[in-house]
C-alpha cells in the first residue's frame, strides 16, 4: 500500500505536464506520433559536453561520501571521457547493480533517466533513497557511446548514431592487413561513417584479446561472441570486472509495437531476463561460459518485479511486454549473463527514426518510465521485495510476441 501511494505520488508529480500525451496513448495505437514536417529537437537531450557539465554539477552538490565519479575510458574517435558514478563499494555483501545507458548513441532517454537517478542518489535525503544507499551498491555508466551521442546535421534533419566511429585496424592486433573486420563493423545510417555496433563487441571471456592465434574467429556471426575491439566495450567490461555485479541493467530504445496479439495498446516498454540460451556454452581458453540457473532466477525476479511495479494503480506505464527471444552472447547483456550476473534489458519505446524523427511529444513520459523502473529495481533490491517474487511469473504472466506496427503517418 505504501508503495502504491508512492507510485501515485511520483506520477502526480511527473505527469502534470505530460497528461494529454499519455491519455491519448491509452487507446488504439494512435499514440503521440510525430506529425509530418514537425521539427525534432535533439538539443533537448544531453550531448557529451552536457553530460560532463551535469555530472560535475552533481558531484559538487553531492552529500559527503556518497558518490565517486571516475573516468573509465575514452571514446574511439573524439576521446570523450566515459564516466562511472559509483554509489557504494564493490567489496560488500549488499546486492550490486551495474546500470549502463546509451551503448547505442541514438538511444538517449536512458541517459536522461540515469542522470536523474544519479542526482537523487547523490543529493536527496528522502528515506527511500537512504534505504537504497544503505542496502545496495549501484554503479552507473551513463552514455557509454559519447561519440554516437553527438548531433549530426543532415538534410533530412538532425540525428544521432547507433554505432561508434572507428575504423577496423587489424595491425593494432598484430593481424595481417587483409584480416576481415568483425561482422558488426559497418557504415552507420546517420553519418555514413564506419563504426562498430558496440553492443556486439563483447566476449564472455572478459580478458579476450584479438591476436594471431584467434584470428580465425573473424569475422564472427551474431550468434557468437564479439572481440572487444572498441574502447567503449572495454570500458564497460572494466567496470563489470571491478564491481562483479549481481545485476546488470542495459537501457535501450526500440521502435513501436502493440503489447500482444490480444492487447493493442501501444507498447511503451519491453523487458527481457535472458538473451543467451541456457544450453549455449561458449568454450574459450580452457573455460566454459554459460548462463547459470541462479542468476537466471534473479533475472526473472527483477524483470517480473519491474513489470509488476509498472502495472500498479492507474499507472500510464502498464503497456509492458517481453522482448522477443534472442541468443546473443556478443552483447553486453549476453556476455555478462554468462559471467554469473542477472540481467535486465530495459528497452523503452522512443527510438529515433532513420529519417531523423524522434517521438518528441512522448519522450518526457518515456524518460519517467525509465526512471521509475530503475528506481523501483533499486528499492526492491534494497528492501528485499525482489527476492520474494516467484520467477515463474516472468514465464507465465508477461505478454510476449508483440506485433510490430508501422507509423500511421508514413
Ligand atoms: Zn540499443
Amino acid at each position: 500500500m505504501k508503495k502504491l501511494l508512492y507510485l501515485v505520488m511520483v506520477m502526480a508529480l511527473f505527469f502534470t505536464t505530460a497528461m494529454p500525451a499519455f491519455a491519448e496513448s491509452q487507446s488504439k495505437p494512435n499514440g503521440p506520433w510525430i506529425q509530418p514536417g514537425q521539427e525534432t529537437k535533439l538539443e533537448r537531450f544531453m550531448d557529451p559536453e552536457d553530460l560532463h557539465k551535469k555530472l560535475e554539477q552533481i558531484e559538487d552538490r553531492a552529500r559527503e561520501g556518497r558518490m565517486e565519479l571516475e573516468v573509465v575510458g575514452h571514446s574511439a574517435r573524439d576521446e570523450y571521457p566515459i564516466y562511472v558514478a559509483k554509489f557504494g563499494e564493490a567489496d560488500t555483501d549488499n546486492p550490486k547493480v551495474f546500470l549502463q545507458t546509451q551503448i547505442h548513441g541514438d538511444e538517449q532517454g536512458g541517459t536522461e533517466a540515469a542522470i536523474d537517478l544519479i542526482q537523487q542518489l547523490a543529493t536527496s535525503n528522502n528515506q527511500d533513497i537512504r534505504t537504497i544507499l544503505d542496502n545496495v551498491t549501484v554503479w552507473i555508466v551513463p552514455m557509454l557511446n559519447p561519440d554516437g551521442a553527438q548531433i549530426i546535421e543532415r538534410e533530412e534533419g538532425q540525428a544521432k548514431q547507433r554505432r561508434n566511429f572507428q575504423e577496423w585496424t587489424p595491425e593494432e592486433w598484430g593481424l595481417s592487413a587483409d584480416a576481415p573486420a568483425p561482422w558488426y563493423h559497418g557504415t552507420d545510417w546517420a553519418s555514413g561513417e564506419l563504426g562498430y555496433d558496440v553492443n556486439r563487441d563483447f566476449h564472455p571471456d572478459l580478458s579476450f584479446e584479438l591476436n594471431e592465434e584467434n584470428t580465425d574467429l573473424l569475422p564472427g556471426v551474431g550468434s557468437e561472441p564479439g572481440f572487444f575491439v572498441s574502447p567503449e566495450a572495454r570500458a564497460s567490461r572494466d567496470v563489470f570486472e571491478e564491481l562483479q555485479p549481481d545485476l546488470f541493467i542495459d537501457h535501450h530504445h526500440r521502435y513501436s509495437n502493440t503489447v500482444s496479439e490480444d492487447d493493442d495498446r501501444l507498447n511503451t516498454l519491453q523487458l527481457i531476463a535472458q538473451v543467451v540460451d541456457e544450453d549455449n556454452v561458449v568454450s574459450y581458453d580452457g573455460q566454459d561460459y554459460q548462463v547459470s540457473e541462479e542468476s537466471l532466477e534473479l533475472s526473472k525476479q527483477v524483470n517480473s518485479y519491474v513489470y509488476q511495479a509498472l502495472q500498479k494503480g492507474n499507472s500510464p506505464f502498464g503497456a509492458v511486454s517481453r522482448y522477443p527471444d534472442v541468443n546473443l552472447p556478443g552483447t553486453a547483456l549476453g556476455s555478462y549473463s554468462m559471467n554469473d550476473a542477472a540481467i535486465m534489458l530495459y528497452e523503452t519505446r522512443g527510438q529515433q527514426h532513420p529519417n531523423g524523427h524522434t517521438g518528441q511529444k512522448s519522450s518526457g513520459m518515456l524518460i519517467k518510465q525509465s526512471y521509475i523502473g530503475l528506481y523501483e529495481t533499486l528499492l526492491g533490491l534494497a528492501n528485499g521485495e525482489v527476492f520474494e517474487v516467484d520467477p515463474a511469473f516472468y514465464d507465465n504472466e508477461i505478454p510476449t510476441d508483440s506485433p510490430s506496427i508501422g507509423r500511421p503517418n508514413n
